[in-house]
């Protein structure tokens, strides 16, 4: 009874430590914005797939299997845990083990687990302590950090030693009445010898085990180590658009309104009835209430900064550090939020004092870090809205990109174009125009929507026009808008200028449905991203496919047959584009279309969902790089010199600009050369 009345208290107190906690975090949580959640069975299947299964972290074998192991056997060991409270609250002892065979079999692999966890949390720590891995290092990893991991794989171990201490202890307390299985402890106790201090330390080990469990759980909210609760639930909530996605701004949306058509706009000021007081985020209380679960999720694992392409060229931006900093800034400004209000000023702000603008402006939205992240994290969409606060509300963008906007705006392109020279590209060819077309009353299949860079860029107009031949060859019912294109917005918006961003796409929306469009072919992966995933928001559905999947599609029915053995002595390496891999997870469409093409095909180191970005996106392409080691274009194109690949192949406007500016930066223009995928296969079929 006194066993009972003291585990009583010290469970009581636990919970009411735990309830305090809490409740702390409840009132951080309410100082937040509303993010949408819905779907729920496609969020049940995301988090069996990436927490319970934990598919990204397999990502790296090794490393990803000794976590796994650490995952499932706390699950496991769970079952165990639950069943030592109710002994402890009612005084029984093996309260589950009328559940029979699956007693044994839960035992059984709690007591294979806890062995196994002890051994990976030793190999963790090794790692920790002796091996230098760079991803636990960086800016934002204080030391305090890398104590906090180590005191918390330390309780871990403590724990699993004791699970096997009291198993064993109880093996020899009643070796002939025990019930479960415990292979482990049954070894374990062979080297025990019987006697009165049995039940002592039998005792021991189960007051030990219990009394870490409640420390541990109390501990974890202050620790990185508070993913073990917060990794499936964050998981569950996580985003389940595509990568290359990015949030619309519903308050942004009715003032483009109002000044396309005073008579459209609406009234309602933002989703939910909140009324908008700042475009983007400035400070703690901008940021989503999913920003601050995620920063209290993160586990400062760095797999995000390991891959993140600003940061390996020596860029001061961390997307770890981002997401820390959310966390960091909300644990400053939180209580004062809380105990006044609002209004509480402390004149300091996660922009400038946490995270510098520098910072933010070295991302690519690449998205690396965000397919990496084990627990779903989406770190560009925040740095999209630190952007947005930025540009929307400071003017404050790089003074490059502010001449980008202008240009958008007035040209309707990111260079100093005129908009009637949009069509120049196409100057000796015959490609339909869409009002042509019209007035002929006929109504083409497919738009082939050409792009700035499509249409304006040296290099890629070159592409445009083997393309084009490409579909006459086919004979494909197509046009082109022509002068009524105009820049798709996918700059602007990743910028963060989404006011400019919105007029493109309503501008552009309404052209495409008074065409009443509904199949677009596109070369630039940037546009068909955007027309895919985010001209929806505006009413502008269409069947969007990139033209590497179209000549796929082509090739597979034998439309297009390539005999020709052009490349036949050539090696070609194929660098993804991050907006039709990472961004929309097509990694299959290209290397078909490359494999159909006679030659060696080489992969460089990071291909497919790990592969480098060219540097080019997220504005880059329009503004001078940030200041650090290397450009990132050349790092990549390092990176297809060690291949020994005669071509690169591309298959997107952007990167063909950086992989050429790459190969000529490194003397290796004789050697390599850079085509897209469109110009290798009219190369050979004779175009
Ligand atoms: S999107 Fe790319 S560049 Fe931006 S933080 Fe993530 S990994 Fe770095
Ligand atoms: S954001 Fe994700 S990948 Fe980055 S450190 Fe945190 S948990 Fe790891």
């Amino acid at each position: 009874m006194i066993k009972q009345i003291i585990f009583l208290i010290t469970l009581l107190i636990t919970l009411g430590v735990f309830g305090w906690t809490t409740r702390r975090i409840y009132s951080y949580i309410k100082l937040t914005k509303p993010f949408p959640i819905k779907d729920y069975g496609k969020r049940f299947a995301l988090m069996m797939k990436v927490a319970i299964g934990q598919s990204k972290i397999f990502r790296f074998p090794f490393v990803g299997l000794l976590h796994a192991l650490v995952f499932w056997g706390f699950l496991v060991i769970l079952v165990g845990s639950i069943e030592m409270i109710i002994d402890g609250l009612f005084g029984t002892d093996r309260v589950l083990s009328f559940l029979g065979v699956f007693y044994d079999i839960i035992t059984a692999s709690g007591d294979v687990f806890a062995l196994i966890i002890a051994i990976a949390i030793l190999a963790f720590l090794f790692r920790r302590i002796f091996m230098h891995i760079k991803r636990f290092s960086g800016v934002e990893m204080e030391h305090k950090s890398h104590y906090d991991a180590n005191i918390a794989l330390t309780i871990i171990l403590l724990l699993m030693l004791s699970l096997l201490g009291m198993n064993t202890y109880y093996l020899v307390l009643h070796s002939e009445h025990s019930v479960g299985c415990f292979p482990v402890s049954h070894l374990l106790s062979q080297y025990i010898v019987g006697g009165n201090n049995v039940y002592y330390w039998h005792e021991f080990y189960w007051w030990a085990h219990i009394l870490l469990i409640f420390l541990f759980a109390n501990i974890l909210p202050y620790s990185k180590h508070f993913h073990v609760f917060m990794s499936v639930p964050n998981v569950f909530l996580s985003r389940l658009e595509p990568l290359g996605y990015l949030y619309n701004m519903p308050d942004i949306t009715n003032e483009v309104k109002l000044m396309m058509d005073p008579n459209t706009a609406f009234s309602e000021p933002a989703e939910g009835g909140e009324e908008v007081s700042r475009f983007g985020v400035k400070d703690i209380e901008d940021v989503t209430w999913k920003n601050y679960l995620d920063s209290l999720t993160c586990t400062e694992c760095g797999r995000c900064t390991s891959v993140c392409p600003a940061n390996i060229t020596g860029k001061k931006l961390s997307p770890r550090k981002i997401i820390m900093d959310v966390r960091a800034r909300m644990k400053e400004k939180g209580p004062g939020l809380v105990k006044l209000g609002k209004d509480f000023d402390d004149r300091k702000a996660l922009i400038n004092d946490y995270i510098s603008p520098e910072e933010l402006w070295a991302c690519t939205t690449c998205n690396a870090c965000a397919q990496e992240c084990p627990v779903n994290i989406n770190h560009p969409s925040l740095i999209v809205d630190l952007r947005r606060y930025l540009v929307m509300e400071e003017s404050a963008g790089p003074g490059e990109l502010n001449a980008t906007f202008t240009n958008i705006e007035n040209n309707g392109a990111p260079w100093q174009f005129s908009p009637e020279d949009r069509m120049l590209w196409a100057e000796g060819l015959e490609v339909p125009i869409m009002s042509d077309k019209l007035a002929k009353e006929e109504k083409p299949e497919y738009l082939f929507w050409v792009g700035s860079a499509g249409a304006f860029d040296d290099r890629y107009k070159k592409v445009s026009r083997e393309f084009v031949k490409i579909l006459d060859y086919l004979k494909i019912d197509y046009a082109v808008l022509g002068t009524e294109e105009t820049d798709s917005g996918d700059v602007a918006r990743r910028a963060g200028n989404e006011m400019l961003f919105q007029m493109q796409a309503m501008m552009n929306i309404e052209i495409l449905n008074g065409y009443e469009v509904k199949k677009i072919i596109t070369c630039c992966p940037h546009d068909y991203n955007t027309l895919l995933n985010e001209y929806p928001d505006f009413d502008g559905n269409y069947e969007v496919i990139h033209h590497s999947q179209f000549l796929q599609r082509f090739i597979a029915d034998g439309k297009i047959s390539i005999t020709d053995g052009a490349f036949k002595d050539k090696k070609i390496t194929f660098h993804d584009p991050c907006y039709l891999g990472r961004a929309n997870d097509e990694y299959k469409a290209p290397r078909d279309v490359l494999n159909a093409i006679p030659s060696t095909k080489v992969e460089m180191r990071r291909n497919k969902s790990f592969a480098l970005c060219c540097g080019a996106g997220g504005g880059q392409m329009f503004k001078e790089a940030e200041k650090g080691d290397k450009e990132i274009f050349i790092e990549r194109t390092e990176e297809a010199i060690e291949t020994g690949a005669d071509i690169i192949c591309t298959a997107c406007p952007f990167c063909m600009v950086m992989m050429t500016d790459g190969i000529k930066y490194k003397n290796k223009e004789e050697e390599m050369k850079n085509y897209d995928i469109a110009e290798l296969v009219s190369m050979t079929i004779g175009l």
